[in-house]
């Protein structure tokens, strides 16, 4: 605007200043100054026609230009815009995305927790005697089984001790089966807290048997054991609710040491012929057998 300005002056000055010449030459009557002059006046009148078109041109561009400025500043906004609520709407989903992700963590490991818990008690439940807590005879199949391994190897003696009640068929026909029940448990208690080493084991064999693996333990070790839960269970009599039920055992023990030829199976053969005879000579007590192939 302001070399708009200038430009206006400068040819207004430019056609005053023109005139100048042409006055002259009229008043002089000169035809030589008055034709310059005139070509002067012309020029100067061609010129500023010319820089007026030229002004006018550069200014339609110069719009032109400006409302195509515009307009692309109005599309970069609203291109903005449209990124920035893409953004928000990628980071709504990302967040969305990380917490249904956490959910799903935390519900995986809490199966994941159930499902190992759940494992442990099917492994407890598969070893476990149900009633006493006591391993089962599945697990003693196992036990026998190592522990025979582990004497050959050792060259360490082995015992094994069956244990069976006295007269237990009279307990449940004169007091109950639930008294049968509590009489196991309570046997159950004695025996586990008769057991001296950590390496010793009980189970409960069957019914009302159960058995001990005595491992590294000599056979004067086992009967003395023997005898010694034997004595205890006849010196205090099982109580149920009112009534004290008075309770014998009868144990045989066998004692495994480097013989030859036999495993597990023949182990347990000697330890309840032991028992049977301590039944035959008129039970609560201990008998003891040799291993015979
Ligand atoms: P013995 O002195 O010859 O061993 O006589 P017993 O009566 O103990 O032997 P018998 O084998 O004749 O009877 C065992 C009884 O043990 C029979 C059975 O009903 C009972 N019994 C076995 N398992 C259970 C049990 O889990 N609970 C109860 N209450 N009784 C059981
Ligand atoms: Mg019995
Ligand atoms: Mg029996």
């Amino acid at each position: 605007m302001k070399l708009l300005f200038l430009f206006r002056i400068v040819s207004g000055a430019a056609l005053l200043l023109s005139y100048v010449p042409v006055a002259t030459a009229m008043v002089a009557e000169s035809n030589t100054s008055l034709n310059l002059g005139l070509g002067f006046l012309i020029g100067i009148l061609i010129s500023s026609l010319f820089f007026k078109y030229l002004h006018r041109h550069n200014r339609h561009k110069y719009q032109k230009m400006m409302q195509k400025l515009k307009s692309a500043k109005k599309n970069a906004k609203v291109i903005q815009q449209a990124m920035d609520k893409l953004a928000i709407e990628q980071q709504d989903n990302q967040d969305l995305l990380e917490e249904r992700v956490q959910e799903r963590t935390i519900e995986l490991n809490i199966a994941l927790q159930e499902l190992e818990s759940a494992n442990q008690e099917l492994e407890r439940k598969n070893i476990l005697d149900e009633l006493t807590g006591l391993h089962n005879r599945r697990f003693y199949d196992q036990k026998i089984l190592a522990e025979h391994r582990r004497s050959r190897r050792n060259i360490t003696p082995l015992s094994l001790v069956v244990i069976d009640i006295d007269h237990f068929k009279s307990v449940n026909d004169n007091h109950g089966h639930i008294a049968g029940d509590n009489c196991l448990v309570w046997l159950a208690k004695i025996i586990t807290k008769s057991l001296k080493r950590s390496t010793d084991k009980a189970f409960r064999y069957g019914g009302e048997e159960f058995c001990l693996i005595l491992p590294n333990t000599d056979a004067d070790g086992a009967l003395l054991m023997a005898e010694q839960l034997r004595l205890q269970v006849c010196e205090q009599a099982f109580q149920f609710q009112d009534t004290e039920i008075p309770l014998t055992i009868s144990c045989g023990v066998s004692t495994y040491f480097k013989q030859k030829g036999i495993g597990p199976e023949e182990i347990f053969a000697a330890a309840d012929k032991a028992l049977y005879q301590a039944k035959h000579n008129g039970r609560n007590q201990t008998q003891q057998q040799a291993i015979t192939e």
